[in-house]
């Protein structure tokens, strides 16, 4: 039996043996798993053992953040060797669904999506995954920054769906991993440059060293605030709120300019109250975001280009056999820590 990285329960992990399928069916491939990144939602599972309406109710291996090794092709493969260097998208929808007809296959009702329950995830050394959702790497793009494809395709959604023009001001609201992922989707699609707000310096200061990232501290500036006096008054082109609190929120409101566009990309726990009038007021166009569709192509192509540098936010690797240690330090959260990574290569 293959080992892998195994959520027992809520607050329990275990690297041990599981049975797993193992198939390679027509239209799949078989994949050596390199580098595994470390989400928030990996860590929510192992602190709180649910998100939302998904309940770990039985042990569950997590990581959906991958890049790795082709080493075998099933029946009808022609895009991919063995050999090739590939990242993975880990949602799988229904091919037959009408979501995945119209291409909004994120939305699929029937995704299978790795580690969120029941689906076990891709900490484990050998994975099968359909082949229309592995994608080539080119040369100079590494499996670290490979398995930094998934949290950036997030960014990649937001920007898309934003629908920037050449030049629009951003402001992004929350300096987390996804926060910084938005920021440097939305320079790359147009933004001429970004604000960016948090609470906490440290984190301001990984976005802020990037050009074109501006860093707030809400704790002594007001966003909207400095948003509108760098504007001549104007506002945001376009907000980007992945903080996901109802401050926020509000932040988010204020700031945007008359006609302007507001990204909802943090998802609050609770809900939270909505200023219509204030967005009435300047007509703005709101936005939603789940996950992402058809975004893989385009962030590896970013990647390959220069245009995007994510290396940076690579913080801490650790190897397969500290995997316990590698998510024991994610749930320390420390401010500096944007993405760790494990590497699966001594397994
Ligand atoms: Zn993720």
């Amino acid at each position: 039996m293959p080992i892998a990285l195994v959520l027992e329960e809520k607050n329990k992990l275990a690297l041990r043996e599981i049975d797993l399928p193992d198939d390679v069916g027509p239209g799949d491939v078989r994949i050596a798993v390199d580098t595994v990144g470390v989400c928030g939602s990996d860590v929510h599972y192992y602190t709180h053992g649910k998100i939302g309406p998904f309940v770990v109710n039985a042990p569950m291996v997590l990581g959906h953040e991958a890049a790795g090794i082709v080493t075998e092709l099933g029946e009808g493969v022609s895009h991919l060797a063995v050999g090739d260097r590939v990242c993975m998208e880990p949602g799988i929808p229904n091919m037959a669904s009408k979501a995945t007809k119209l291409g909004v296959y994120n939305v699929d009702p029937d995704v299978r999506f790795w580690a969120t329950p029941p689906v076990h995830g891709c900490l484990t050394p050998s994975v099968v995954h359909p082949a229309a959702f592995t994608y080539k790497l080119p040369e100079n793009v590494t499996f670290a920054e490979g398995a930094m494809v998934e949290p950036f395709a997030i960014g990649m959604q937001a920007a898309t769906r934003a629908r920037i023009k050449p030049g629009d001001v951003a402001l992004v609201t929350g300096a987390g991993p996804i926060g910084i992922m938005v920021a440097l989707a939305a320079l790359a699609g147009g933004c001429s440059k970004v604000y960016i707000s948090d609470l906490v310096d440290e984190k301001l200061g990984v976005a802020a060293n990037y050009g074109n990232i501006h860093p707030i501290n809400v704790t002594k500036d007001d966003a909207a605030e400095v948003v509108r006096a760098g504007t001549s008054g104007w506002g945001a082109d376009v907000v980007f709120e992945c903080a996901g609190a109802a401050k926020s929120v509000q932040t988010a409101l204020e700031a945007v300019a008359p006609a302007g566009c507001v990204v909802w990309v943090g998802m609050p726990v609770d809900p939270v109250p909505l200023d219509i009038v204030l967005a009435q007021s300047k007509e703005i166009r709101m936005e939603t975001v789940f996950r992402y569709a058809n975004m893989y192509d385009r962030a590896i192509e970013l990647l390959a280009s220069g245009k995007v540098d994510l290396k940076p936010l690579i913080s801490a690797t650790f190897a397969f056999s500290d995997s316990v240690k590698a998510f024991d330090r994610a749930v320390e959260a420390r401010p500096t820590d944007v993405k760790i990574q494990i590497n699966m290569q001594d397994a």
